[in-house]
């Protein structure tokens, strides 16, 4: 896709404001010019993470999570860059130019856009059928009779289609849309005798959208008792992709990421009545397994996901498979357990929301529930009933790792019960069969926590001063022209390269496809702005970089065996030492 013009990316940036898209996921608190907060990206209870809203800069002392706004909205929402441009230019009305865009892309994305268009129109269509027509009644009894209210099925957008044949198909066409592209929506279809008809008809239409809104498709139940399937979703094509969407997102997307947990559920209606109910953190998959896909979606929002689905009756395979994927995005599934014959709708009763709540806080994690499931199902009296829950629990304890948490608990577990030895048990698992590979399904949404790192001695050095370079750069400026390639860490040279032109402004036009550098600077600006700078602090660390690269280059030259050179290397850091011990300054 072509890149979007850094002007148009500036003016969002310019527009977007952090404190509020930050204040989703964490409570900040005003202090000086800068906001502080928990960090949304790690655990902690004392506020480290710091938000600056004149450079829409964020930085965590804890686990040094940072970047800018965009870089923020990458991480907590699970989108691209671009995406991430996209979702805020919309949000804070920004028009976004893009650079010399492939004549082939740009006619991709105008497509697209047309798409979107069509459905939206349609959603709206069978939006207002419902509420306006007489022959919606049946519709508004059925929704009425699930308990649900007239502001939820709004504020999803939920409609009838109606029961002729051609409603979408000629109103579409009026308003110019083509055969071939409602073919395409998914909208029509062609009957046998070549004619072409609406795909939904006499139906309550529930609209699927993507992660910022967009309408993909629907899902439609029937309306008629007798009429064949019950549901019937939009086929498969150019935007809608089942094992890709997840009903409900663009709406949980936002109290996914503040409850830090997601609740994923089965049907479109278990979606509302949980919305309703104000647990606005649930999502529907709209098959019987939830897939790769929709993990690694959610693995953009938090950390737990909460499976309140027949999770015995989903294929066990399947839940293998997720289990893997979710080990690898380092996301927990857990399995709230519905009582027999009931789905969470049935659960929330009267619009009670604690019953739920009590079946989402004593989930278990899915490699237990499976090995309960089992356990309790395998006839442990016999020989081959034995044999059987091993088949079983195998695979779903290969999947969990060997590493994990509760790993030998569970091991164990199965031991005891079938009265056998844990090595057993264990060898079992080993020769488990694998589940399909499906880790590198999506690479589009990285791993959702940075992890802490640990500095070297140089590497703190080097921050430390190229801090306080930028908070003085008039004083900064003297100590980055002393500074070589030999005093830094791999790190740290792109970093000083990038300081020697830009110590005034070390953020704008920064290279985004360099994400290290990025990075870096980001932290660095961000240190700035909280440490002191001083020339005697700038001098000492500049004194203890040298020393380090004086001691590096002994090294070097006595196994080269040059003493001459170790012999003047080592008489530099002499006095060098003598320099540092003099100033008076303790490091
Ligand atoms: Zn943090």
């Amino acid at each position: 896709m072509a890149r979007f013009t850094r002007d148009s990316v500036d003016r969002v940036k310019e527009a977007a404001d952090i404190v509020e898209i930050v204040s989703a996921h964490t409570d900040l608190q005003q202090r000086g010019q800068d906001h502080w907060g928990n960090c949304p990206f790690h655990e902690e209870r004392t506020p480290s993470f710091k938000v600056n809203p004149r450079d829409k800069l964020y930085y965590c002392f804890g686990c040094e999570a940072s970047g800018d706004v965009f870089r923020f909205v990458e991480e907590k929402e699970g989108l691209d860059f671009g995406s991430a441009v996209e979702s805020l230019a919309e949000r804070y009305g920004v028009e976004l130019k893009r650079e010399n865009e492939d004549p082939r892309a740009e006619e991709r994305r105008r497509r697209k856009a047309r798409l979107w268009e069509l459905l939206e129109l349609t959603a709206k269509y069978y939006e207002r059928y419902l509420w306006e027509s007489q022959k919606a009644r049946r519709a508004r009894g059925y929704l009425e009779g699930r308990g649900l209210g007239e502001e939820v099925l709004r504020r999803f957008g939920v409609g009838m289609a109606p029961s002729a044949w051609d409603q979408v198909l000629t109103g579409s066409q009026r308003r110019g849309f083509k055969l071939e592209e409602l073919h395409a929506a998914g909208l029509i279809q062609k009957g046998r005798q070549g004619g072409r008809y609406d795909r939904f008809r006499t139906r309550v239409t529930f609209p699927i959208r993507d992660q910022r809104g967009r309408v993909l498709g629907f899902g439609a139940r029937a309306l008629m008792p007798d009429a064949k399937p019950k549901y019937l979703n939009s086929p498969e094509g150019e935007l809608y992709r089942k094992s890709h969407t997840l009903y409900g997102i663009d709406r949980a997307r936002g109290p996914i990421a503040k409850a830090r947990r997601a609740i994923v559920v089965e049907g479109y209606t278990d979606v509302l009545a949980l919305h309703q109910a104000g647990i606005e953190e649930a999502v529907a998959i709209m098959g019987t397994a939830i897939t790769p896909e929709q993990i690694t979606m959610l693995a953009g929002l938090t950390e737990s996901v909460v499976l309140a689905l027949d999770a015995d009756r989903a294929g066990a395979d399947a839940m293998v498979r997720a289990q893997k994927v979710a080990r690898g995005k380092s996301i927990e599934l857990r399995v709230a357990a519905m009582p027999e014959g009931e789905d969470p709708a049935d659960v929330l009763g009267e619009g009670s929301a604690a019953r739920f709540m009590e079946l989402v806080d004593a989930s278990i994690d899915l490699p237990s529930f499976r090995v309960d499931v089992a356990l309790g199902r395998g006839d442990l009296s016999t020989l081959a009933g034995r044999e059987r829950v091993l088949d079983d629990v195998g695979p779903v304890l290969k999947a969990m790792g060997e590493t994990a948490l509760g790993f030998d608990e569970l091991v164990r577990k199965v031991a005891d019960r079938l009265d056998t030895d844990p090595s057993l048990v264990l060898a079992r698992v080993r020769s488990a069969p694998e589940p399909g590979d499906e880790t590198k399904s999506n690479g589009a949404v990285k791993s959702p926590r940075p992890v802490a790192v640990s500095l070297t001695p140089r590497e703190t050095r080097e921050r430390a001063l190229l801090a306080m370079c930028i908070a003085d750069p008039e004083t900064g400026r003297r100590f980055i022209d002393q500074l070589t390639d030999e005093h830094l860490s791999p790190s740290g040279k792109p970093a000083l390269r990038w300081l020697r032109e830009h110590l005034d402004d070390p953020m704008a036009g920064l290279p985004r496809e360099d994400a290290a550098l990025t990075s870096l600077t980001t932290e660095l600006v961000m240190r700035a702005e909280s440490e002191p700078a001083s020339e005697g602090a700038m001098q000492l660390n500049l004194d203890l970089l040298e020393l380090q690269r004086l001691e590096d280059g002994i090294s070097a030259a006595q196994k080269a065996g040059n003493y001459e050179v170790s012999t003047r290397l080592s008489q530099e850091r002499a006095a060098l030492t003598d320099r540092i011990a003099h100033a008076g300054v303790i490091s």
